[in-house]
C-alpha cells in the first residue's frame, strides 16, 4: 500500500482543528500525526497526546540528528516539527497520516510527498469573520489575536500552493466537502 498523508493548513482561527476532528472520528483509517514541540504544554495537554513536548535543548539534537522531516519556528522562541519516527509508527499501522500542521510546514511536506500527499488550505470567508471567530473561541488574548490576524493575511497568500482550497463559511457544508476530499485520495 502507498504511504499516504493528508494535510490540513489554514490560518489560525479558521476551523481547521473542527474540520480534522470531525474526520478523524468518522474515517478509522485516519490517523492523526502527533508532533513535537519545544513550547510548554498548555491547560489539560498530555505528553504524547496532542504533542511530544521537548526542552529547546532536545529539540535541537533531534534537529541534529536529522529526526524531523520539517520543522518551524512558529512562533519566536517556539519550535514545531514532525518526527520522521511518528510517520513510520502510523504507516506500519496502515494508516493514512493526517497533518495539522501550519502552512509553511504543510507546503514542505506537499513539496517532499508529492502524489502521495493531498494538501488542503482552510480558508475563512473573511478576515472580520476570522476575527470573530478567535473572540469567540477565547483562547486568546487581545495581543495573540491581533497577531494571529497579521499571520493569517501573510498566509492567505500561499493558498494557490495547496491541491485544495475548502472554504469554511456554512461548516457543514465544508464538512461534507472534505469528506469528500478524503473519500476520492484514500481511494485512488
Ligand atoms: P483553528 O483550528 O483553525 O484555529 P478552530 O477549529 O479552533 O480553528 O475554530 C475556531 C473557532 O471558530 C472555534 O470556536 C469553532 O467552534 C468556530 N468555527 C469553526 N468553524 C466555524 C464555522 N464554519 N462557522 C462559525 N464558527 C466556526
Ligand atoms: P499551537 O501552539 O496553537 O498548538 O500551534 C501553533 C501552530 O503550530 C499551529 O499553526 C500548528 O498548525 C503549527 N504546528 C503544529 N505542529 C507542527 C509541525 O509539526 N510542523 C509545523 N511546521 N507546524 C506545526
Amino acid at each position: 500500500m502507498d504511504k499516504k498523508v493528508i494535510i490540513f493548513s489554514a490560518p489560525s482561527g479558521a476551523g481547521k482543528s473542527t474540520i480534522v476532528k470531525h474526520l478523524i472520528k468518522k474515517y478509522p483509517f485516519l490517523e492523526f500525526s502527533i508532533s513535537a514541540t519545544s513550547r510548554q504544554p498548555r491547560g489539560s495537554e498530555k505528553n504524547g497526546i496532542e504533542y511530544y513536548f521537548f526542552t529547546t535543548e532536545q529539540f535541537e539534537q533531534l534537529i541534529e540528528k536529522g529526526a524531523f522531516i520539517e520543522y518551524e519556528e512558529v512562533y519566536k522562541g517556539s519550535y514545531y516539527g514532525t518526527l520522521r519516527s511518528e510517520m513510520e509508527r502510523i504507516w506500519d499501522k496502515g494508516n493514512i497520516i493526517l497533518f495539522d500542521i501550519d502552512v509553511k510546514g504543510g507546503i514542505n511536506i506537499k513539496r517532499l510527498l508529492g502524489n502521495n500527499a493531498l494538501s488542503v488550505f482552510v480558508k475563512p470567508p473573511s478576515i472580520t469573520e476570522l476575527r470573530n471567530r478567535l473572540m469567540k473561541r477565547n483562547t486568546d488574548s487581545q495581543d495573540a489575536i491581533n497577531k494571529r490576524i497579521s499571520k493569517a493575511e501573510e498566509e492567505l497568500g500561499y493558498e494557490s500552493q495547496f491541491d485544495y482550497v475548502l472554504v469554511n463559511d456554512d461548516l457543514q457544508k465544508a464538512l461534507i466537502e472534505a469528506e469528500k476530499l478524503i473519500e476520492e485520495f484514500s481511494s485512488r
